[in-house]
């Protein structure tokens, strides 16, 4: 026995002979409907794009239904379609910020490294930061404290100390969620997760979350060392499974953050938290000397959280900046690193340790790029989870915008507020069922926009520290926007023809 040809194979299972024309007929009966769908969606096009573009009553031209590229899809999750404008507005109010450490890191790096290796005026460079894209600097926060004789607020010798194991970081972070009346982590989460690197097999260390989508079933898997950041990542990682946890009995198209950035931010709002020299030493983790209200030590601690939170905004902001460009044809092939470092230059201020050619590609270093997922989710989370903390912290009295002296934002520790639990339960539990802006109103009292005021307001007392010790040290401050001229001519000038204009509007966000 054999089939005709494919088609006859493939209408094989369906066990009848008539099968063609029972589809057929099928067809019929829905086309009525198909036609007027087509027909509204055919006038609301010619609406927006113009009757010279979609005919009255021919067929619709396809592309005006798809993405125009593959950055307008990226994008098209946040719902606005302002959304390019609005993450380039929040990237100038953070700017300011990001400026005076940057100058200061540089000044630091100069009386390091010599004058001969960091200019005063001009991008720093990026091997010189600690971190292999130069998106995080507190590897080397010990070059750039401001006070030096203030005992460390690291809390590795202490777990060293205390012989802490993975599972009692985990149940200390799990703890903090509870103590806040959020759910503690399911049975299956603490049978099924690998929280140490397994001795007997390789497996991918980097840590993640998962959901298996049966509202049961959530996992964790990381190679936990006994470090600072370890302890952090366990707590943005349960801030994950919090939010899967949450949302657990929405429709599962539903089962989601409000946007990407939602979900990156969740753990750290509650890492911001922790991280606080106050709630180390609830937690035992740091002397009682370390708690005591010290303006010095604060500095201190502020410093090393902008190393990490604000060194990484410009980082963020441009990775898909330059994405967005090269999937537009905006950027050709001809000139990927080129354009690559001239953002690096221009927005970040740092410069490659040597010089590069086109026949480098610099950006194909950073995971996601080769990997193709999106990055503007961490610029987004970075600036939202300050507007949450704030948030919360109000709702904990923890934080009082009329006193910040008394009560400073960077200072706030939301650990056992049932007030503040509530409060971001009722955001989390919502997932992904209505628009982002109003699943934010429901915990920032109705700001409904991304807003970096919060973020600046946490670390103002070291902005006007670094101010006043720029000024007194004359440093420049126009260094980043400078581009050197750190690349070798591209070799072929001929292919950037080839590149595609923009299209002119993204009408699919
Ligand atoms: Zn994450």
């Amino acid at each position: 026995m054999d089939f005709s040809d494919m088609g006859a194979m493939w209408r094989y299972v369906y066990e009848t002979d008539t099968f063609e024309e029972e589809v057929a007929e099928l067809w019929e009966t829905v086309r009525p409907l198909y036609e007027q769908l087509h027909a509204y969606v055919r006038r609301k096009l010619r609406e927006k794009y113009g009757v010279d573009k979609v005919s009255a009553d021919g067929p619709i031209p396809a592309h005006l239904l798809d993405f125009s590229d593959m950055g307008a899809m990226w994008r098209y999750v946040y719902e606005t379609d302002t959304f390019e404008e609005e993450v380039a507005e929040l990237w100038e109010t953070v700017r300011p910020l990001y400026e005076q450490l940057h100058a200061y890191v540089r000044r630091k790096l100069r009386e390091k490294y010599g004058v001969d290796k960091v200019s005063a005026d001009g991008p720093i460079p990026a091997h010189l930061l600690g971190d292999m894209w130069a998106q995080d600097w507190s590897n080397v926060k010990d070059l750039f404290l401001p006070c030096k004789n203030k005992p460390s607020l690291d809390i590795a010798p202490a777990l060293r100390k205390q012989n802490y194991t993975a599972e009692r970081m985990f149940r200390v972070s799990e703890e903090f969620f509870t103590s806040m009346g959020l759910s503690p982590m399911p049975e299956k989460f603490w049978n099924l997760s690998i929280i140490e690197k397994p001795k007997d097999r390789a497996i991918i260390c980097h840590a993640s979350a998962w959901d298996f989508c049966d509202s049961k079933d959530f996992r964790i898997k990381q190679c936990t060392d006994m470090t600072m950041e370890d302890f952090v990542t366990v707590h943005h990682e349960m801030g994950h499974v919090e939010y899967y946890i949450q949302y657990k009995d929405q429709h599962i198209a539903f089962r989601d953050g409000a946007n990407p950035g939602f979900h990156e931010a969740v753990g750290d709002v509650i890492s911001l938290s922790v991280v606080t020299p106050k709630h180390m030493v609830k937690i035992g983790l740091l002397p009682e000397s370390a708690g005591k209200k010290d303006s010095e030590v604060d500095l201190n601690y502020l410093m090393s959280q902008a190393l990490s939170k604000v060194a990484f905004l410009p980082f963020g902001y441009l990775i898909d900046v330059w994405r967005w460009n090269v999937f537009r044809g905006k950027i050709s092939s001809s000139h990927y690193n080129c354009e690559w470092w001239k953002l690096r230059s221009e927005v970040q201020g740092v410069q490659p340790p040597n010089i590069r050619s086109e026949e480098d590609f610099d950006p194909g270093a950073k995971y996601h790029i080769p990997a193709n997922v999106p990055y503007m989710s961490y610029f987004v989370s970075f600036i939202i989870q300050f507007q949450f903390h704030r948030a919360l912290c109000t709702a904990a009295g923890e934080y009082d915008p009329k006193n910040p002296l008394a009560k400073p934002l960077h200072d706030c520790d939301i650990y056992r507020s049932k007030k503040a639990g509530n409060l971001f339960k009722e955001m989390l539990r919502l997932g992904s069922s209505k628009p982002w802006p109003d699943v934010m109103a429901v915990i920032t009292e109705g700001n409904r926009r991304m807003d970096a005021s919060a973020l600046r307001e946490y670390f103002q007392p070291l902005e006007n520290w670094l101010r006043k010790d720029n000024k007194k040290h004359g440093a420049a401050m126009e260094g980043i926007a400078r581009h050197k001229n750190l690349m070798r001519e591209p070799r072929d000038e001929v292919e950037k023809e080839t590149a595609r204009a923009p299209s002119s509007s993204s009408h699919s966000q």
